[in-house]
């Protein structure tokens, strides 16, 4: 799948919409989701143009890969999610349901988070 310069995260950052950022760094941006599924739901992303967690891993450089696992780690440091907890997710390709097709970390926290995943219906 190619790289859609007119989606939305790739739109934020160019600043051409604008988010509620939580933090910046060189290789990544992290602001709170729209419509947050959790009392703290927030969107780390590449500053980079990679469609999901698959391409990232396979084409970005060393540089950006530690930048942003770093950023991440930092974000929820920050918010001050280390020590009771948070959860990290990544969506990739349809059976995921991912929305925007530029990479992104989810980070939820904020309450006990319950089961990781909703198992299929019987
Ligand atoms: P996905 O399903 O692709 O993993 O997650 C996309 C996420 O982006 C959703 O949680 C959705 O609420 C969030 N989102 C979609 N559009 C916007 C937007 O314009 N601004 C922000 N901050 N979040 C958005």
């Amino acid at each position: 799948m190619a790289y859609d310069n007119e989606n939305i995260f790739a739109k934020i950052l160019r600043g051409e919409i604008p988010c509620d950022k939580v933090y910046e760094s060189q290789h990544a941006l992290a602001f709170n989701d729209i419509a947050p599924q959790a009392p703290v739901h927030v969107l780390v992303i590449p500053k980079g143009p990679y469609v999901s967690s698959d391409d990232f891993s396979a084409n970005a450089s060393e540089a950006e890969i530690a930048g942003f696992v770093r950023a991440v780690g930092d974000v929820a440091r920050e918010l001050g999610l280390a020590d009771p907890g948070y959860r990290i997710l990544a969506n990739h390709g349809p059976d995921s349901g991912q929305e925007v097709s530029h990479f992104h970390i989810h980070i939820f926290g904020g309450q006990n988070l319950g089961r990781m995943i909703k198992p299929p219906e019987q």
